[in-house]
């Protein structure tokens, strides 16, 4: 059995590895990591772990011992190319490693500030542990916290930062905060619990420039406005990392281009979690998602093909996100919607919107309605919809959804 060889020690990567041993996959398999320590899990980075209420030690996706158990080998390196036809992997240090199967689980890297002023001293980004641990030194000391970006990171940081008895000012430039990934009503609705919990949200005014000599002291937005800031968090989002592949001759289209089974156009070489662009079967098209569903189940599904019973790719996306007391879960992928239906009632904070691009359901977000979330998931993953009126509180959604 030839050597599986993983690029990037992520949820994906992790999971893969994982998956590979747990079907039984003999051969060697070697999990290459750039980041320092064993793989750990992300979401607790902009949450729990951020406040303090989770253990560094709890972090960790398994313990150390799991890895000499199942026989993966851990590897501290960066990998910087590949040389597909002698099959070898090539190390940062010089160091080559030969495979069989090669797996890309690469990730994303922060999207970068492009401001005068953004390389200054106290402007962070949120990713990684190392980063997490470099805000948190910075919160013990904080007084004026401006966050850019007012998506799932931005605004999780600012939740976790008011919980701390922070207060934080978030700038989006978009009309609205988390535009890209929920309806409006959603969004209106995390902009008044955040303002509730005293925090700031400022829409629709781009950052023209960070002040500071060495050490950030201020953030000036476009219109004028001058924000003190002894710390900025940047969260605008995130580019795959797809240079390897790229320069290995294999397609990039904001990700690596995957067929249904995460294989490349090498069939020696696949590609999976946030790095891989895939043909969606909900959306009949390629997306990349950024998320721990997304990582899990591409990594099963290829962990399935490498052990002999390969099936597509059809898993259903699905997302969530903690601030304060309301949990945001988004069941399938929203874009294109042309209706927008509500069941429940956000003023008591607790609702879903039902998505339907013409008669069919695409999407549902919740907000804690988890039997909600629940149906809605059975619902998009037997490809069934309801009728956009059947969308009303007296609706047994449950009970249909079970009948799928
Ligand atoms: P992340 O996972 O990093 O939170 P998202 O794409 O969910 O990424 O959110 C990024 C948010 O940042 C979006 O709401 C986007 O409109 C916003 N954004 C992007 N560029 C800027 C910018 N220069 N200033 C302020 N907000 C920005």
């Amino acid at each position: 059995m030839s050597t599986v060889v993983i690029v990037g020690a992520g949820q994906a990567g992790y999971q893969v590895a994982a998956s590979l041993r747990d079907k039984g996959y003999p051969g060697r398999v070697v999990l290459v990591g750039n980041e320092p320590g064993i793989p750990y899990q992300r979401p607790p980075l902009s949450k729990a772990y951020l406040t303090g209420a989770l253990a560094d030690t709890r972090l960790a996706l398994r313990p150390m011992t799991f890895y000499a158990k199942h026989d993966i080998e851990l590897v501290a390196g960066h990998a910087v190319g590949i040389d597909r036809e002698c099959h070898r992997l090539r190390l940062a240090d010089g160091r080559e490693l030969e495979y069989g199967h090669l797996v890309l689980a690469t990730g994303t890297r922060n999207r970068e500030l492009s401001v005068p002023g953004a390389q200054l001293d106290g402007v962070l980004g949120l990713r990684t542990k190392a980063d997490a641990d470099r805000i948190r030194r910075r919160l013990g000391t904080a007084r004026d916290i401006v966050v850019i970006g007012g998506g799932f990171i931005g605004l999780e940081f600012a939740a976790s930062a008011a919980k701390l008895g922070l207060t934080v000012t978030v700038v989006e430039v978009a009309d609205r905060v988390m535009r890209r990934a929920v309806s409006p009503v959603v969004s209106q609705h995390y902009e008044a619990l955040h303002e509730r919990h005293g925090n700031r949200v400022v829409r629709g005014v781009p950052v023209a420039g960070l002040h500071g000599t060495q050490h950030v002291t201020a953030v000036e937005l476009a219109d004028g406005t001058v924000l003190l800031a002894g710390v900025v968090v940047v969260g605008i989002g995130v580019v795959p990392n797809t240079e390897l592949a790229a320069e290995a001759g294999l397609a990039v289209d904001n990700g690596v281009v995957v067929d249904t089974h995460m294989s490349t156009s090498d069939p020696d070489i696949s590609a999976i979690g946030d790095c891989a662009a895939y043909p969606s079967r909900h959306t009949g098209r390629h997306v990349r998602l950024e998320s721990v569903q997304n990582a899990v189940d591409h990594a099963r599904c290829l962990a399935a093909r490498l052990t002999g019973t390969a099936e597509p790719y059809t898993s259903l996306p699905w997302f969530w996100s903690e601030q304060f007391d309301a949990r945001l879960q988004i069941a399938g992928i929203s874009d294109g919607y042309d209706n927008a239906v509500v069941r429940g009632d956000p003023a008591e904070g607790a609702f879903s919107v039902f998505c339907f691009r013409g008669e069919r359901l695409v999407a549902v977000e919740s907000v804690n309605r988890v039997p909600d979330h629940m149906a809605a998931r059975r619902l998009l993953e037997a490809g069934r919809s309801l009728r956009p009126a059947d969308v009303v509180d007296s609706f047994d959604l449950r009970s249909y959804a079970a009948a799928s």
